[in-house]
C-alpha cells in the first residue's frame, strides 16, 4: 500500500472503536496464510486472534477457498424470500445435528449483532403470541452481545456505551456477574443475586440472555458450569426463556463444541457467528425450539418478523457448511486440548509478575489480565516488531489462535507476551 492509500485510510475511513480526529495506528496487511499474516512490507506476523475468533481453520484454507468458488460459479447471492438453495439446506442441517438438543430452527443473519437482535425480537414475539406481555430482558454484569441497539441494551452498562446513549436504551436488569472461576469449587452463593432477580420479574422477562461460561469482550471471564446450570433451572421453574449467546464461545473455542455442553445444558434460543463460516465472511444464525418456533408462528403476526436482504447468502452458506465439515473432520478436540496444554504451562506462570493481576486458560483462550491498563499503540507496535499479531486491550492481553497453529508459532506469542509483562513502560499509569 503507498503512503497515500495508508494517508487515505486515516483521513476517511473509521476503524472499529478509534476516533477519526486521533486515529490509533493500523498496520497494512496484503496477505494471510495458515497462521500468518502478511504486511506489505513482507513481514509476516504469527496471529493470535484468529481475526476476533472467528478464522477456527487459519486464513486462505483451499477447502474454504474451494467451496467458495465452486458456489460463485453457481450463483453468489439469490434473495431467500420465496426461494431456497442447496448450500443453506447443507447448513441448517449440519447445525441443527452439531448444536445442543432441541434446537431444531435455524434463523440465518449477517453477523453476530443481528443475531442477537433476532433472539430478542423471537422472545417479545413469543411471549406476545401467548398474550403476554413480557419486554425485559434478564442479563449478567460483564457482558458483551454487540453493538447494535438492541444487543447493546444488554451489554454490561459500565463496560460499554451504556452511558452514550441513555434515554434511548431500554432499561434490563443486570444480574451481578458470577466469580466462581471455571476450574473452582463451586459456590452456591453465586447464584443468589440472578435468582433473586428473576424471581422479582419474572413475569415481566422476555428472556434470559447470556453468554454461558465465556464472558468475552466484556473481561474475557471464566465461570462456573454449575452457575449456568442455575440458570437454566431457575428459567425453566419460573417460565422464562434462556437465549445461550455462542457467537464468541461456539464451534470448540472453549474445549466443547459449544460451551453450553460444559454445563449439559440446552437453550431455548441459541445465537452463533463469527468462527461459522470459518473467519471468512459475515454470516449467524439464531436457532430456537420447535415450541419457539411454532409460538411465535402460531402467534398474531402469523411469522417471525425480520428478513434482511442479504439472508441466507449463498457464498456465506457454503463455506460455513464446508467449514462446519472440516471442524467434523479435523480432530479439533485434539487440535484444542494441544493449544491448551501450551498455553496453560507457558501463560499461568506468569501470574507472579509484578505487571500481572491475573492469567487464566480455557480451551484455545489464554488471557493476561494486567494490573494497569495497556498503552494499546506501543504494545501493539511492540508485538508487531516481535513478529506476532496481538490486540489487546484495557488491562487484557489474550490469545485465541487458529485451531491449526503449531507449537513453535504458538510459543512465538505466549514469548512475545512473557516479555511484554516485564516492561513497564508498556502499561498506563492508571
Ligand atoms: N456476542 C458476542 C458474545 C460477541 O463476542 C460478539 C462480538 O464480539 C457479538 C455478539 C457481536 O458479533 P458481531 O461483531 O459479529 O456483530
Amino acid at each position: 500500500m503507498t503512503p497515500s492509500d495508508l494517508a487515505f485510510d486515516r483521513d476517511h475511513i473509521w476503524h472499529p472503536y478509534t476516533s477519526m480526529s486521533k486515529p490509533l495506528p493500523v498496520f497494512p496487511v496484503v496477505a494471510a496464510r495458515g497462521t500468518s499474516l502478511q504486511l506489505d512490507d513482507g513481514r509476516e506476523l504469527v496471529d493470535g486472534m484468529s481475526s476476533w475468533w472467528a478464522a477456527i481453520h487459519g486464513y486462505n484454507h483451499p477447502r474454504l477457498n474451494q467451496a467458495l468458488s465452486t458456489q460463485i460459479e453457481q450463483m453468489s447471492h439469490v434473495m431467500f424470500g420465496g426461494i431456497t438453495h442447496p448450500s443453506a439446506v447443507a447448513l441448517c442441517r449440519k447445525l441443527v445435528t452439531m448444536t445442543p438438543e432441541g434446537l431444531e430452527c435455524v434463523f440465518l443473519a449477517d453477523s453476530g449483532s443481528v443475531a442477537v437482535e433476532v433472539s430478542m425480537k423471537m422472545a417479545l414475539q413469543y411471549w406476545q403470541a401467548r398474550g403476554e406481555r413480557r419486554q425485559r430482558f434478564l442479563t449478567l454484569r460483564n457482558g458483551y452481545h454487540g453493538d447494535t441497539f438492541a444487543a447493546m441494551s444488554v451489554c454490561d452498562p459500565q463496560n460499554s456505551m451504556h452511558s452514550l446513549y441513555q434515554g434511548y436504551l431500554p432499561s434490563h436488569l443486570f444480574a451481578v456477574a458470577p466469580t466462581c472461576r471455571f476450574d473452582a469449587d463451586w459456590q452456591e452463593k453465586d447464584i443468589d443475586d440472578f435468582a433473586r432477580l428473576i424471581r422479582l420479574h419474572a413475569g415481566e422477562l422476555a428472556a434470559v440472555i447470556l453468554e454461558p461460561v465465556v464472558q468475552g469482550a466484556g473481561g474475557m471471564r471464566f465461570y462456573h458450569p454449575d452457575y449456568l446450570q442455575r440458570v437454566r433451572e431457575l428459567c425453566d421453574q419460573h417460565n422464562v426463556l434462556l437465549i445461550a449467546d455462542e457467537i464468541a464461545t461456539g464451534f470448540g473455542r472453549t474445549g466443547k463444541l459449544f460451551a453450553c455442553e460444559h454445563a449439559g445444558i440446552s437453550p431455548d434460543i441459541m445465537c452463533v457467528g463469527k468462527a461459522l463460516t470459518g473467519g471468512t465472511m459475515t454470516l449467524s444464525a439464531t436457532l430456537t425450539t420447535r415450541e419457539v418456533a411454532n409460538t411465535i408462528s402460531n402467534g398474531e403476526a402469523g411469522c417471525f418478523m425480520h428478513g434482511p436482504t442479504f439472508m441466507g447468502n449463498p457464498l456465506a452458506c457454503a463455506v460455513a457448511s464446508e467449514s462446519l465439515a472440516m471442524l467434523q473432520e479435523n480432530h479439533w478436540q485434539q487440535q484444542v486440548a494441544g493449544i491448551e496444554a501450551l498455553l496453560r504451562s507457558a501463560l499461568l506462570p506468569l501470574k507472579d509478575k509484578t505487571e500481572v493481576a491475573d492469567a487464566r486458560v480455557l480451551g484455545t483462550i489464554g488471557v493476561i489480565e494486567t494490573r494497569r491498563p495497556v498503552n494499546m499503540a506501543e504494545l501493539q507496535a511492540f508485538f508487531v516488531q516481535r513478529g506476532v499479531w496481538i490486540r489487546p486491550f484495557g488491562k487484557l492481553i489474550y490469545l485465541m489462535p487458529p485451531y491449526i497453529i503449531q507449537p513453535e508459532a504458538l510459543t512465538r506469542l505466549t514469548d512475545a507476551i512473557a516479555e511484554a509483562v516485564e516492561q513497564p513502560a508498556l502499561f498506563n499509569q492508571s
